[in-house]
């Protein structure tokens, strides 16, 4: 469970001070599959670092499985982000690697030896489809399979929550319902948490059991996906 409270977060700026969350506090349930949905600028990526430990609160805290994120030593946060992956809107991969060779890279730098590397990419790349092409170079691939490496690489890891920044907004709607699949198995079979950012209802009314809306820096609703979208 991922308890967000009272959090804000501020940016100085030549320009002055910007407002980019305000006092947000969410509970993300474990195993939920939650949708943070907004315009932009909403401040929907300022969240997605607070979780991932990349940007400090201004105020209040996150609580991951009930531990105060901000209060971890370095190498408590250096293991706590290996539990916490994210897949992102233009892939990130390596062009001058293969598909294993993205896959592994996680793995290389947490320092993993050669033959648990090979051993752990060719479990991942029948989860997502890839056996094939082990060893094409991401130049050569569809925009589905790309991203198809990026799940597959946030997943080396064996993370507890897979955080997935408009994963889909670079996809055509036939190749993001089969990423929005592979990512409703994953949270099925792998009892990964998923939290997913996003502009597009669709994704939400897609796969989400939770949702929050967050217009100009507030979270305005949340509650599960019927609570908050399907009137009585
Ligand atoms: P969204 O992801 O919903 O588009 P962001 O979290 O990127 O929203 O941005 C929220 C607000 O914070 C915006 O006004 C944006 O300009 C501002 N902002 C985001 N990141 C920075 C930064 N590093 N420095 C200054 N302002 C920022
Ligand atoms: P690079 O693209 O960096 O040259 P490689 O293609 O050599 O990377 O592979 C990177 C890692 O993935 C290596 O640890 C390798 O053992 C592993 N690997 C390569 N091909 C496969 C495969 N078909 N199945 C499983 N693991 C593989």
């Amino acid at each position: 469970m991922i308890q967000i409270r009272n959090l804000s977060k501020s940016y100085d700026t030549l320009n002055g001070r910007v407002q980019a969350l305000q006092d947000i506090s969410l509970d993300i349930p474990e195993r939920s599959i939650f949708g943070i949905i907004g315009s932009s600028g909403a401040g929907k990526s300022t969240l997605v670092r607070c979780l991932n430990m990349l940007e400090k609160p201004t105020e209040g805290k996150v609580l991951i499985s009930e531990q105060d994120i901000s209060t971890l030593s370095k190498t408590e946060l250096r293991q706590k982000r290996q539990k916490i992956s994210m897949i992102f809107q233009h892939f990130n991969l390596l062009q001058s690697r293969t598909v294993s060779g993205n896959i592994g890279f996680p793995l290389e730098i947490a320092g993993w030896d050669k033959t648990a590397i090979r051993k752990r990419v060719s479990e991942l790349l029948p989860l997502v489809g890839l056996e094939d092409k082990a060893d094409s170079y991401p130049s050569e691939l569809s925009g589905g399979q790309k991203q198809r490496v990026g799940i597959a690489r946030a997943l080396a890891t064996k993370p507890e929550v897979l955080l997935c920044d408009e994963a889909t907004s670079a996809l055509d709607p036939k190749t993001t319902s089969s990423i929005l699949s592979i990512l409703k198995d994953i949270n099925q079979n792998l009892g990964l948490t998923i939290v997913i950012i996003t502009h597009e209802m669709n994704v939400i009314k897609d796969i989400c059991t939770h949702v929050a809306v967050l217009a100009e820096s507030k979270c305005i609703e949340h509650g599960t996906v019927e609570e908050v979208f399907i009137s009585p």
